[in-house]
């Protein structure tokens, strides 16, 4: 393709070469625009954003007010990513649901729907596979694939609520992925599920969790939004931070600190530090003594989450005593601190599980089919 753009050929290049535009990560305003230059009427983009962001349409064939001349038009000139369900597993110990999503190009990733007293709560990814190679996650063991655009990880949302049949009160970017590193994709996306014309999920009910990435955690601090930050905290001083997370190189934790604050300043939302207990490593007595020191005057609260063993890394849980000891110790120190119920346990309910598990085994008969030929 390059060698026939040099030689002035751009002409020949035929219209599947070109990437369809996709019209389900388009703001409103944007879509409306789009209907003007096309020669449409501007209130077809009204039809066509509620089709897709209220009736949850899963393509253009479903839009049945708009003329099949328009829906043709529209299937040629852009793409309305949907995904497709290619598996769910619903705990028998909680109703939790996993699903395991197709993408229009292969790849799986994977979403949770877990119901609380206060509404049911959906925890996202943000991208396919991660590269921040956190030590404990099984979603980072094969590195980064790609990036979801806002439609993917909207659809997510979409397809459980419609599969559910129940409401979406609360999203949480906490699945595969960092959302930080797809940061634009984020924003868009933030704005799609939570204005007036769509799910019109609060911004309050929406969690983005980060490792700490120090200059887009300021930058998410002025965008005006009332989201919560979470930051993946996991140890109180760069020392083991650094064994758990390889992002503690790039940033010390004072300076993640002060992005927190800053962002605390900014929104006036405070901030959740979740705290991953794993055995002998960061959950002694020394380091709730040191977290507690370093949260003092942090406007915030610590989510204690006992680590989820994954089969490729050999880190233990903290036992309950130590979960306990630990919680207690923050509390008399005046540290604001939940114990994270485990959902889902017995679905692969880690981030990222479900997924590698899949692809593992696709894998494995993959290869059995080629050892066969
Ligand atoms: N990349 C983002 C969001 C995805 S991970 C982040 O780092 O925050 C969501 C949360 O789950 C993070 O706090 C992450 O550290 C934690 N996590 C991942 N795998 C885990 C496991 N096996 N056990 C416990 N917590 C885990």
């Amino acid at each position: 393709m390059e060698e026939r753009i040099q030689r002035g050929e751009t002409e020949h290049i035929e219209a599947k070469d070109i990437k369809k535009r996709d019209i389900k990560s388009m703001t409103l305003a944007e879509l409306t625009e789009e209907m003007v230059q096309i020669g449409e009427k501007p209130f077809r983009a009204a039809q066509i954003y509620q089709w897709m962001h209220e009736k949850l349409a899963d393509g253009f064939d479903e839009m049945s007010n708009l003329s099949k001349g328009l829906r043709e038009t529209l299937k040629e000139r852009y793409s309305c990513p949907c995904l497709n369900l290619v598996d769910v597993r619903i705990s028998k110990i909680d109703g939790t649901r996993k699903y395991l999503f197709g993408l229009e190009d292969g790849n799986v990733i994977e979403s949770v729907w877990m119901q609380y007293e206060h509404g049911n709560s959906v925890c996202i990814s943000s991208q396919v596979g991660c590269r921040m190679g956190c030590k404990f996650c099984a979603s980072t063991l094969d590195g980064l694939e790609r990036n979801l655009a806002p439609s993917e990880m909207l659809d997510q949302i979409y397809q459980i609520q419609k599969h559910t049949g129940e409401r979406v009160s609360n999203v949480v970017v906490m699945g595969s992925g960092e959302p930080m590193d797809n940061y634009d994709n984020l924003i868009r996306f933030i704005h799609l599920l939570t204005g007036e014309k769509g799910l019109h999920i609060s911004q309050r009910n929406v969690t983005v969790s980060t490792c700490g990435i120090v200059p887009r955690m300021y930058q998410l601090a002025e965008e005006g939004l009332s989201i919560t930050l979470a930051l993946s905290l996991h140890a109180p001083n760069d020392e083991v931070r650094k064994t758990l997370m390889p992002v503690a190189n790039a940033y010390h934790l004072d300076d993640v600190l002060k992005a927190c604050q800053n962002y605390f300043e900014k929104t006036g939302r405070r901030v959740t530090f979740e705290y991953s207990l794993v055995q002998g490593v960061n959950d002694n007595l020394d380091e709730a003594k040191a977290l507690a020191r370093l949260l003092k005057h942090m406007h915030g609260h610590v989510n204690l989450i006992p680590v989820n063993p994954i089969k490729e890394r050999d880190f233990v849980q903290s036992d309950r005593r130590a979960v306990m000891n630990f919680k207690n110790y923050l509390e008399k120190n005046e540290i604001n601190v939940t114990i994270r119920r485990e959902m889902g346990r017995d679905i692969d309910g880690a981030c990222g599980q479900l997924r590698k598990r899949y692809l593992d085994e696709t894998r494995s008969s993959d290869k059995m089919q080629k050892d066969k030929l």
